[in-house]
């Protein structure tokens, strides 16, 4: 007899984006005054910088003749997009990272859900609450969550982020063997400062832990005393795994490119205690269940690193920033307690009622959509984000129509 994973049936609810895509599906029947506008969805609308199309209609070309075309690639990724990475975006900011400490992937969604298979089943683990749903859910899938009461398993331990910590965790008192974080943060926009995240590290090397953090949206860092990688703090090169993608960086939603970085200190432990690392663990798991990301879409990647592509992104995270000023900005002259949106294209605003009660007012009343901070755990009740990725004009008029919850 074949046995389903029964730690499906664990998950909790459905997708947070599924119910409210329902909604809105419900709400649209109902003939709505205007358009709606959607300021929810954590996907980017502007198109890829010009460096990244040129260079992969090049690479395409290449792939149209014998001398140049290419077959299956290195599963990490080629070498002259892992040499880019590690030049760039870490030793250029004074983190030792090697270009084979690098895996190119399809995903930093993947990396994060993927991860996981390497560690034990019976480990603690922490999450921080509100959260990206992916790291819950693939821990639920693989048995280590338990059952859930009141939205909560009885396996993790949860890491409030409220106003109170300034949407910024603490280590907890209790050791855990894993821990993920997200700088800057999705749902909140909150970035950690230089001290908060050597306190992780410091935790880490404590209690024999393993950090996972996810930095897929560090080209939004503007300020200058932010770390942008893990990896800027000392010591965490045995203690911390850190995923990266283009998708935030350069518009590579629909193109697919991103990145998990393992220093070859990276360790876990045996029952017995004895150190393992794991770059050679995820090198396989990598090289054996993934065929690498295609040709021209790592040229594409490449292109980021150019001068010309450098511009370019910065001048389409500007953009998004701007857009992020004006929603908080507005929210904030609305009456509302507004954070994020400065080094992030998340602005986590203070709604003053129920946050699906406020989905459902700024959708009817005002034909906006913005996502309900509950669907990312319990301590997202109460607000909702707000997505900087749209257009200048429809930034403005979402702002101006959201007037109407007052
Ligand atoms: C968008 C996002 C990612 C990126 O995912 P991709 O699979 O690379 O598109 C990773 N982590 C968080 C928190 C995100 O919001």
């Amino acid at each position: 007899m074949i046995l389903v994973n029964e730690n499906y049936s664990l998950l909790q609810s459905s997708y947070l984006f599924a119910e409210i895509a329902r909604r809105i599906r419900e709400y649209e029947s109902t003939n709505p005054p205007r358009k709606i506008i959607r300021m929810g969805i954590g996907d980017v609308t502007e198109p890829l910088p010009s460096a990244c199309i040129e260079a992969m209609h090049r690479a395409v070309d290449e792939m149209a003749s014998r001398d140049t075309f290419r077959g299956y690639g290195p599963e990490q990724g080629y070498a002259f997009l892992r040499e880019a990475i590690a030049e760039n975006d870490f030793r250029a900011r004074g983190a030792d990272i090697a270009p084979d400490e690098i895996f190119v992937s399809d995903g930093a969604k993947c990396d994060t859900a993927n991860i996981q298979e390497l560690f034990a089943r019976d480990i603690r683990i922490a999450i921080p609450d509100p959260v990206y749903p992916v790291y819950v859910d693939t821990n639920v899938m693989a048995g280590r969550a338990g059952p859930a009461t009141d939205g909560r398993y009885a396996g993790l331990v949860y890491l409030d982020s409220t106003a109170a910590n300034g949407f910024v965790p603490a280590p907890p008192a209790e050791p855990v063997d894993l821990v993920y974080l997200c700088f800057p943060n999705n749902p909140t926009g909150a970035t950690a400062t230089r001290e908060q995240l050597a306190a992780w590290v410091a935790y880490a090397r404590a209690n024999k832990a393993l950090i996972l953090f996810d930095a897929a949206y560090e080209a939004f860092i503007r300020d200058d005393a932010t770390p942008h990688s893990i990896y800027e703090i000392p010591g965490a090169r045995e203690c911390a795994i850190e995923f990266r993608s283009f998708s935030k960086t350069a518009g590579f939603t629909g193109t697919r490119c991103a990145f998990t970085v393992v220093p070859k200190e990276c360790r876990a432990f045996t029952a017995a205690g004895e150190a393992v690392p794991l770059h050679p663990l995820w090198m396989r798991r990598h090289t054996t269940k993934f065929n690498g990301v295609s040709y021209p879409v790592q040229r594409a990647a490449e292109a980021i690193y150019t001068p010309e592509g450098k511009a370019q992104v910065k001048s389409l995270i500007d953009f998004y920033l701007g857009n992020a000023a004006i929603v908080r900005d507005a929210m904030s002259r609305l009456g509302y307690e507004a954070t994020g949106g400065a080094n992030s294209p998340y602005i986590w605003v203070r709604t003053g009622m129920d946050s699906w009660k406020f989905f459902d007012k700024a959708l009817r009343e005002c034909q906006v959509v913005v996502t309900p901070g509950a669907g990312f755990g319990r301590s997202g009740e109460g607000y909702v984000r707000i997505s900087a990725f749209n257009s200048r004009a429809n930034v403005e008029e979402a702002m101006a129509r959201l007037s109407a919850t007052r």
